[in-house]
């Protein structure tokens, strides 16, 4: 679903992402792990067309992200942009339409409600009428457990059923798959196993999801695959048990003697 080919990324001198690969097949759901600074954030942005990779190429579906087919593939050059021509905007649109994003914060519009924060890409980008996109936020808020706060405003709203809300805003565009930064590190403890257990019921009917997080027990429990990044590169991946309970690489064990 999305291919990751030995994806570069630099901001100027600094070399964040390095030879990046991996491939997020349907129904996967792929768990980040890594220290501050690894790269982890960036790598998610590029997947969802958020920054642009520096070298390599991430595919949709088949499709290159953000630049058209050229023969031969002109994507392997370092310098990239010298030789692609990007997609027109509408297909970029239609690409990062197919991918939902949630983020560490909840990014939701503090004047309007749960429900309005819902239905307002539905009415813009889908251009649905008021009936239909309203029918569809309130089918989503009810799946992560919000009907009953439907016109509520995101200050009257805890920070874990705001982030419910930014999920079922996600959802409600009917991605193929979803993003997630650090969907719980803002959240006071207590208030992260509420957004936990929508991420896996999410993951349980077989959404398709790349998740950076801290949270191991998640991981353990939800992810078909933990890939470990350190440094820019990919060092270590495999399903939970192996990262977790057997970890090869030096960096992959130190980092999980912090956190265990
Ligand atoms: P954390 O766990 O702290 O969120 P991370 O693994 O998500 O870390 P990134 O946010 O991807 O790390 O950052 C990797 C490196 O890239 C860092 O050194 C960061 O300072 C740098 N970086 C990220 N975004 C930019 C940017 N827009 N411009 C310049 N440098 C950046
Ligand atoms: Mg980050």
């Amino acid at each position: 679903l999305l291919s990751v080919r030995n994806v570069h990324k630099a901001f100027g001198q600094l070399h964040v992402l390095k030879d990046v690969s991996l491939d997020v097949m349907p129904g996967e759901v792929w768990v980040l792990l890594g220290p501050s600074g690894s790269g982890k954030s960036t790598l998610l942005r590029c997947m969802g067309e958020l920054e642009e990779v520096s070298a390599g190429a991430i595919f949709l579906d088949g499709q290159l992200l953000g630049i058209e087919e050229v023969t031969p593939p002109a994507w392997k050059f370092w310098d990239r942009s010298a030789h692609l021509q990007k997609l027109p905007g509408a297909k970029r649109a239609e690409q990062r339409r197919a991918m939902g994003m949630v983020f560490q914060r909840f990014n939701l519009f503090p004047h309007m409600t749960a429900c309005e924060n819902v239905m307002c890409a539905l009415r813009l980008v889908k251009k649905w009428d008021k009936e239909k996109a309203k029918a569809e936020a309130l089918k989503q808020l009810e799946k992560v457990g919000l009907q009953d706060r439907v016109d509520h405003y995101p200050a009257q709203l805890s920070g874990g059923q705001q982030q419910r809300v930014a999920i079922a805003r996600a959802l409600a565009m009917d991605p193929e798959l979803m993003l997630f930064d650090e969907p719980t590190s803002a959240l006071d403890p207590e208030l992260v196993g509420e957004v936990l257990a929508v991420m896996k019921e999410l993951a349980e009917g077989g959404m398709t999801m790349v998740v950076v997080t801290h949270e191991i027990g998640f991981a353990k429990e939800v992810a078909d695959r933990i890939a470990f990044m350190d440094e820019g590169q990919i060092v270590e991946v495999g399903n939970a048990e192996q990262v977790l309970s057997n970890p090869q690489h030096p960096r992959t064990k130190e980092f999980l003697s912090k956190v265990l």
